[in-house]
């Protein structure tokens, strides 16, 4: 009773039922819903269902912008605990 993944065919085997995946290592549970990140049940292939290719620029993307965004939270929040140590 499976009907047919609205997603693009798998890159791998052309297998038509990839699934929502719906948290990664890498992107939390944001990550994999904003690049469209499905994973074929044939051959465990996770890609972008939207484009039926790899998403491993999107993930790259994806993993240093919000790498970025970590570090420069993490560095103000250093910041004002300095400020408040010296206040
Ligand atoms: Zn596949």
């Amino acid at each position: 009773m499976s009907s047919p993944s609205p997603y693009a065919a798998c890159p791998k085997c052309g297998a038509r039922e990839a699934r929502k995946v719906n948290f990664t290592w890498w992107g939390g549970v944001l990550g994999p819903n904003l690049l469209t990140h499905v994973e074929c049940p044939q051959c465990k292939t996770q890609y972008n269902g939207k484009t039926g290719r790899s998403n491993k620029n999107g993930i790259i993307i994806y993993f240093a912008v919000f790498t970025a965004i970590g570090l420069v939270a993490l560095f103000f929040l250093l910041l004002l605990m300095i400020l408040a140590q010296q206040g």
